[in-house]
């Protein structure tokens, strides 16, 4: 059975068609930096590893299903994945900024009390082709629409990101690495509920990018009440984590706050 490329290792990959080292490089600027469609277009690769390719694999690329504009400018999108599934990603325009929210998974495992998507039930993770691909669709929607590039990424779409850690770590670096997007980590934030274990494991990565929290209640009686996670990861376990963080990268953490009614 073929199997989906942009989910490989491509060093394993050339290294397994005898092919030179410089070749696993190629072929991620083909597909991380000008997201080619057929591999008939991959220009720079001998045509006998071509047609091996070609023969073992395929390229599959997430797709516009809908938009939905509104009046201030801020577009919605549902996006068509491989299996008919969908996700969804927002561009927010502003005066000086232009801001991609991206989706991590399809749906969410976590329902917080606020979330329309913790209604919903968690079908799966995201590929990291998948993440990847809502950055390049509102790029180019970004584009088109307001004649502006994308400024900033936040993954703070559907599902948490760190429960879907390896996927999104993968994205993060197709998007910023100098051979894919070259977006500059600093424009990146990742939203998290604060998985405490993740948070540490994380601050090891060196991604560069910004990390942001949903707190939106300060004591555990009250976090307890919006959000489950707050069970497993209360909020001294969740203090101690960004204490080990910003040692570790002396990185500033966001927090984010929703005033709700009556809690
Ligand atoms: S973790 Fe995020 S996506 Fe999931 S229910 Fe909570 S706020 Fe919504």
């Amino acid at each position: 059975m073929k199997e989906n490329i942009r989910e490989l290792d491509l060093v394993s990959l050339t290294q397994s068609y005898n092919q030179p080292s410089y070749r696993a490089k190629q072929l991620f600027r083909w597909f991380w930096k000008k997201s080619v469609k057929e591999f008939d277009l991959i220009s720079d690769i001998p045509d006998v590893f071509k047609n091996s390719l070609k023969t073992n694999f395929f390229l599959k690329y997430t797709t516009i299903k809908s938009k939905i504009n509104s009046s201030d400018g801020t577009i919605k999108f549902l996006f068509n994945l491989h299996d008919n599934l969908i996700c969804e990603g927002v561009l927010i325009p502003q005066k000086d900024r232009f801001t991609a929210c991206i989706s991590s998974q399809v749906g969410c495992s976590l329902s917080c009390q606020f979330c329309a998507t913790g209604t919903m039930k968690r079908a799966r993770n995201l590929l990291s082709s998948e993440i990847f691909d809502q950055v390049v669709l509102i790029m180019d929607e970004c584009k088109k629409i307001y004649g502006k590039k994308l400024t900033n990424i936040v993954y703070m779409g559907m599902g948490e990101p760190f429960l879907n850690y390896q996927n999104v770590i993968k994205s993060i670096n197709y998007i910023t690495n100098k051979d894919g997007l070259n977006f500059s980590k600093k424009r990146i934030t990742l939203s998290t509920v604060g998985i405490s274990k993740m948070i540490e494991k994380f601050a090891l990565e060196d991604t560069g990018v910004h990390l942001a929290i949903s707190l939106h209640a300060a004591n555990n009686t009250k976090r307890n009440k919006i959000m489950s996670i707050n069970e497993t990861n209360n909020l001294e376990l969740l203090q101690n984590s960004l204490r080990y963080y910003f040692m570790k990268t002396n990185q500033k953490v966001t927090y984010e706050y929703v005033m709700l009614n009556e809690v």
